[in-house]
């Protein structure tokens, strides 16, 4: 839902509808006992790797792990994200033990965390942190006075009706500007307010369900919570109405409406705009981007035709749904009953542990990062990881200037687009000093609040300054890498760079299908269909000539075609469309590396090992990185939602592709790991 386009190789682990947590962090990798890049025992050799290459490569691994109860979903991401989160408790329990000796940092997030884990105190509290804004809910007089409101609780962290911060000036990359856009909905995504399946039918009505019940659960009689219940979807399915729909918002042109503030007033009069961006904090702004104008037009709508008590009870709602990991257990057992296992299919909540360790990495990314990589970043796998991004981006000079659909003007400017990436890799420099920040031992609910006006507040002065290219999107714990079209950088947290992803035991064939791949494909998204609208200064600016982007586009549907003709599960089907970005990524990124590998081997082959040729080893990298269960739930809901294709398919769709893997495993034509025709835009 972000406006600001960041292409990760993976979707987040856990889908969250926090609105807190949108904004992330910081880091590592390491010496710890790391599974293997390479696992010979994951293999299935009953399988035929030309008939179905992901059973082969990952059968028996899937067959021995199955989802743990406190996922929807299981792969080689998550385990390692389980190791660094491990780690991270480690780190916080040391830093939570009450010592005359701790340093600034370790009360920060030790006692964030301790109040996290006291579970005996936050449920003894009940709904006491709550009060002062519910009754200021409560005593609304009129629709005047909901500016107020809505500003009082963005600036602790929630965002109802719409989101506000600040994001890169579109056209002028090196400006930031204030970014209004879409949001203010409880489902994952607004087709879930309208799809007329029976699956979609019965989770809007065990929405409703879950809605009432949280309501309920703060005191409020069945009848008058049933009736807000459905005002609150209501509204929502209002909102829903004129929001973008995921594949639309992929096209950024329809992102960018810079508008005076006196021009949005006009689009949606009955909101008090200037008080509100006063009231939050942001510097004084006269122009800003509004992503989806149909959708403000749309919420003024909303406000003038919603009667004041449903209003409130919108309000309410959003401020307990995105409370619930600090209030009491009761609120947290039942939104996770809804958003865990009705919509993912997970069996249990996660540990408390598990889940403060995730809330301290979301509010105070670069206290808890910073130790984490001086713990864990390892010299040798950030050196390799710099080699193998150079010489990936060789290969792609390489292919740019090789290929025979695109013309020498605009070859030209593509190669000047990549040599201008930055490359971010293994830590941030500069770390935020969380000094202002009260945490309390005693607070896990106002420490959420604190920690999320910090964040607010620092997104918010960013405004009117030029673009700090230094700052990171993502913790440095995290299992992921991105590619930023406004920044033209590409990011690789710490938390990758370790086995399965990179491995210094293992053999260069298997790296490079493994951290390799991963690396040609942040690349890629610098010229997929989203990307390739940006420039080297990471500008939205039209730099092809209409014959190349035809051709290009025709390329493109090529790949809409073959993956939407995937299914996910039952008879849900991938989007062609939603996946395209990232589907091209990996096709050019397995190319990439191998074109990468090839140039280091030069011609010598090395001795097979575990009875595997060096390019047989290179797909099997590949293809084991992406070994993975999901529950049905989750896949369902990821098929809608996540612009990432499933294990499976990221695999057998780019095998393929690629003659050479099909040289590689002797593969003959009609067999299905051989698409024919191929789809190849990079
Ligand atoms: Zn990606």
């Amino acid at each position: 839902m972000d406006g600001h386009p960041h292409h990760s190789i993976r979707s987040a682990g856990t889908y969250n509808i926090n609105m807190r947590l949108l904004v992330s962090l910081c880091l590592f990798s390491g010496f710890v006992l790391a599974q293997s890049g390479f696992d010979p025992t994951a293999l299935d050799r009953s399988a035929n790797p030309c008939v179905d290459f992901y059973q082969y490569a990952c059968g028996a691994w899937m067959g021995s792990n199955p989802v743990p109860n406190d996922h929807s979903r299981w792969g080689r991401f998550d385990a390692l994200q389980e190791r660094n989160r491990t780690m991270l408790q480690n780190i916080l329990e040391t830093a939570s033990a009450p010592s005359p000796a701790r340093s600034a940092v370790d009360q920060k997030i030790g006692d964030f965390y301790a109040a996290c884990m006291d579970e005996k105190t936050i449920d003894a509290r009940g709904l006491a942190p709550l009060q002062a804004d519910l009754a200021r809910i409560r005593g609304l007089r009129d629709k005047a006075a909901v500016t107020d409101t809505v500003v009082r609780m963005y600036r602790a962290g929630f965002a109802p009706f719409f989101r506000f911060s600040s994001e890169p000036d579109a056209k002028d990359s090196t400006h930031v500007i204030a970014g209004l856009d879409q949001g203010g909905l409880g489902l994952p995504d607004r087709d879930y307010y309208f799809k007329t399946d029976e699956k979609s039918v019965k989770i809007r009505a065990q929405y409703l369900e879950h809605v009432q019940k949280m309501f309920e659960l703060m005191g409020v009689a069945p009848a008058s919570a049933a009736s807000q219940a459905k005002a609150v979807i209501a509204l929502e399915t209002a909102l829903a109405k004129d929001s973008l729909d995921r594949v639309s918002r992929r096209d950024p042109e329809k992102l960018y409406h810079k508008m005076t503030v006196k021009d949005l007033a006009s689009l949606a009069p009955a909101f008090d705009w200037t008080k509100f961006f006063q009231g939050v904090g942001a510097p004084a702004i006269q122009s800003l981007n509004v992503d989806v104008p149909l959708f403000v037009k749309a919420f003024d709508a909303v406000l003038t035709a919603t009667s004041l008590d449903d209003l409130k009870s919108y309000l309410t709602w959003n401020l307990l749904r995105d409370s619930t990991d600090v209030l009491p257990g009761k609120f947290e057992q039942e939104s996770f009953n809804f958003y865990g296992k009705t919509l993912q299919g997970q069996k249990e909540l996660a540990a408390r542990w598990k889940r403060c360790v995730n809330l301290t990495d979301g509010q105070l990314p670069d206290a808890l990062g910073c130790q984490f990589v001086e713990k864990t970043l390892g010299e040798e796998g950030m050196r390799r990881t710099h080699e193998m991004v150079n010489e990936i981006e060789k290969a792609l000079a390489q292919d740019i200037q090789s290929i025979d659909w695109m013309t020498p003007k605009t070859k030209e400017q593509a190669l000047v687009k990549l040599h201008a990436v930055i490359n971010k890799i293994g830590s941030k420099e500069h770390w935020l000093d969380y000094a202002s920040v009260k945490v309390a031992r005693n607070d896990a609910f106002g420490n959420a609040e604190r920690t999320s006006e910090f964040e607010l507040q620092r997104q918010l002065a960013k405004i009117g300054k030029p673009l700090d290219k230094q700052d990171w999107e993502m913790s440095q714990p995290t299992v992921n890498a991105y590619y930023d079209p406004q920044e033209n950088d590409i990011n690789f947290p710490a938390g990758i760079l370790q086995p399965p992803f990179w491995d210094n035991q293992m053999d260069d064939a298997v790296n490079y299908g493994a951290i390799g791949a991963v690396i040609g494909h942040e690349l890629t998204h610098g010229f997929d269909d989203q990307g390739r609208q940006f420039d080297a200064q990471g500008n939205l600016r039209d730099w092809w000539t209409e014959e190349d982007a035809k051709a290009f586009d025709q390329r493109a549907d090529c790949i809409v075609q073959q993956y939407g003709s995937f299914t996910a599960v039952d008879d849900v089907h991938l989007n062609g469309k939603l996946t395209l970005g990232e589907n091209t990524a990996d096709n050019g990124g397995l190319r990439l590396a191998y074109g990468a590998l090839m140039d280091r081997l030069a011609g010598k082959e090395p001795p097979s090992r575990d009875g595997f040729t060096a390019e047989q080893r290179f797909f099997l990298g590949w293809g084991q990185i992406w070994c993975e269960n999901r529950t049905d739930e989750s896949a369902r809901m990821r098929a809608q939602t996540d612009p990432h294709s499933p294990g499976k398919q990221r695999v057998d769709g780019v095998v393929s592709n690629m003659p050479e893997f099909q040289k590689a495993f002797a593969c003959g034509a009609g067999q299905p790991m051989v698409r024919n025709p191929a789809c190849r835009v990079w």
